[in-house]
C-alpha cells in the first residue's frame, strides 16, 4: 500500500510528503532532481521522523518507473514530476512537450502493465487561459495561450480518454491556483534557481536584498488597485487536498472514475496587497516600481471552491498572513535555499 509521488523532491512535492506521511501512508519518491535536491527529502524525514524511499529516476524511464511501481508494491501515484515555467515552455516547447505529455505517457503505460490504476494530477488554473466569469468554476472554458498550459490540458485529455476506456482507472484532476507559503518548520520550501519567474519568490528575494526591488507588471487592470489578482493557496493546504483526494479515490468515493476539482482559497489579491502582507510578515520594505502588463497575464483569476468543499470534504484554511510568515521563516533559515548545505 505504497504512494509513489513522481516530481516528490520539489517544492509541492515535498510538503505532499510530509502530508501523506503524517497521515500514515507508505511513499517512493521517483524524482529526476532536474529542478529540487535531494536533501528536500532529508528534511521530509527530519519533520516527519520517518525515512523516505527515494529512487533518482525519471518517468519517461518505462521500465524503471515499471520496476519501482512493482518493487514498492505501490496502490497509486500522485504525479508532480514535469516542467513548469510558462516563458520557458514558449523557448523550449519540445523539453516541455516531451517532460510532461510523453512523461505522463510513459507513466501510464508503466502503471498499466503494473496494475496501478490510480492517479493524482497537478493541473493548473492557467487551463482556463482568459477567464469569462469569475470565480472560475471547474466547468469554465478551457483554452490554453502558451505551451505550458497546453501540455496540461493534453494530459488532463488523455486522463479522462482513459478512465473512460475502462472504469478500474481513477483519476483526480487538480486545478492549482497560485501555490505560496512554505512548511510550519521552516525546514522545506520552494528553492526557485535563477531570476523567479512568480511573485512570491520575487518579493522574498527583495526582502532580503538579492534583488532590488519588485517590478509589477501593470497598473492599468481593470481591479481595484489596477495590478494583477490572484488566488495564492497555502502550499500546505494545497497538498492536504490532494491527501482527501486520495482518500476519495481510494475509497471509491467519487461520483466518477475521473473528477476534476479546482484548489484554491476563492479570495483574490492584488500584487500590492501582497507586497503589503509580505511587509508586514518581513519587517522589510519592499521597493517597487510599476512595469508594462506582462504577456499573456490575465488581470484576475480566483477559484470557485465549492466542489472541492463537497468532494473532497476539504478547504484551505490558512490565510494571506500565515502565507508570508512562513514563506519569509522558509527563506530566514535557508537564505541560500538548499544549495548551501549541498555545498558543504
Ligand atoms: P518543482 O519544479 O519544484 O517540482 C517538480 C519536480 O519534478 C522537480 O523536483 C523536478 O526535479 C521533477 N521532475 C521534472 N521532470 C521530471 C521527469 N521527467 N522525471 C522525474 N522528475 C522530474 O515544481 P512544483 O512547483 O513543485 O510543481 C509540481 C507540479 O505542480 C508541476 O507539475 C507543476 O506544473 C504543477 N503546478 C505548479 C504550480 C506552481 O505554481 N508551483 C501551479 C500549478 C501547477
Ligand atoms: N507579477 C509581478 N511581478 C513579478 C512577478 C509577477 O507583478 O515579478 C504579477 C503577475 O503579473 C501576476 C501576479 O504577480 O499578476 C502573479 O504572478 P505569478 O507569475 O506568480 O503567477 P501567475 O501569473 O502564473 O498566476
Amino acid at each position: 500500500m505504497t504512494v509513489l509521488i513522481t516530481g516528490g523532491a520539489g517544492f509541492i512535492g515535498s510538503h505532499c510528503c510530509v502530508s501523506f506521511l503524517e497521515a500514515g501512508h507508505d511513499i517512493v519518491v521517483l524524482d529526476n532532481l532536474s529542478n529540487a535536491s535531494s536533501l528536500s527529502l532529508e528534511r521530509v524525514a527530519a519533520i516527519t521522523g520517518r525515512k523516505v524511499s527515494f529512487v533518482v529516476g525519471d518517468i519517461r524511464d518505462q521500465a524503471e518507473v515499471e520496476e519501482v511501481l512493482h518493487r514498492y508494491k505501490c496502490t497509486a501515484v500522485v504525479h508532480f514530476a514535469g516542467l513548469k515555467s510558462v516563458g520557458e515552455s514558449t523557448k523550449m516547447p519540445i523539453s516541455y512537450y516531451d517532460n510532461n505529455v510523453v512523461g505522463t505517457l510513459r507513466l501510464l503505460s508503466a502503471m498499466d502493465n503494473a496494475g496501478v490504476r490510480q492517479m493524482i494530477f497537478s493541473s493548473s488554473a492557467t487551463v482556463y487561459g482568459e477567464p469569462q466569469f469569475l470565480p472560475l468554476t471547474e466547468d469554465h472554458p478551457t483554452s490554453a495561450v502558451n505551451p505550458y498550459g497546453r501540455t496540461k490540458l493534453m494530459i488532463e485529455e488523455m486522463l479522462r480518454d482513459v478512465a473512460a476506456s475502462d472504469p478500474n482507472w481513477r483519476f483526480g484532476i487538480l486545478r492549482y491556483f497560485n501555490p505560496v507559503g512554505a512548511h510550519d518548520s521552516g525546514l522545506i520550501g520552494e528553492n526557485p534557481l535563477g531570476i523567479p519567474n512568480n511573485l512570491m519568490p520575487f518579493i522574498t528575494q527583495v526582502a532580503d536584498g538579492r534583488r532590488e526591488q519588485l517590478a509589477v507588471f501593470g497598473n492599468d487592470y481593470e481591479t481595484a488597485d489596477g495590478t494583477g489578482v490572484r488566488d495564492y493557496i497555502h502550499v500546505s493546504d494545497l497538498v492536504d487536498g490532494h491527501l482527501r483526494a486520495h482518500e476519495v479515490l481510494a475509497e471509491g468515493a467519487a461520483p466518477s472514475n475521473c473528477f476534476t476539482v479546482n484548489l484554491g482559497t476563492g479570495n483574490g489579491y492584488s500584487v500590492l496587497e501582497m507586497v503589503r502582507a509580505f511587509e508586514r510578515a518581513s519587517n522589510k520594505e519592499i521597493g517597487f516600481s510599476f512595469s508594462p502588463r506582462r504577456e499573456g497575464d490575465v488581470a484576475e483569476c480566483y477559484a470557485h471552491t465549492e466542489r472541492a468543499e463537497q468532494l473532497l470534504n476539504w478547504k484551505a484554511k490558512r490565510d494571506l498572513d500565515a502565507m508570508c510568515r512562513d514563506t519569509w521563516n522558509w527563506v530566514c533559515k535557508n537564505p541560500a535555499g538548499y544549495a548551501a548545505e549541498a555545498a558543504e
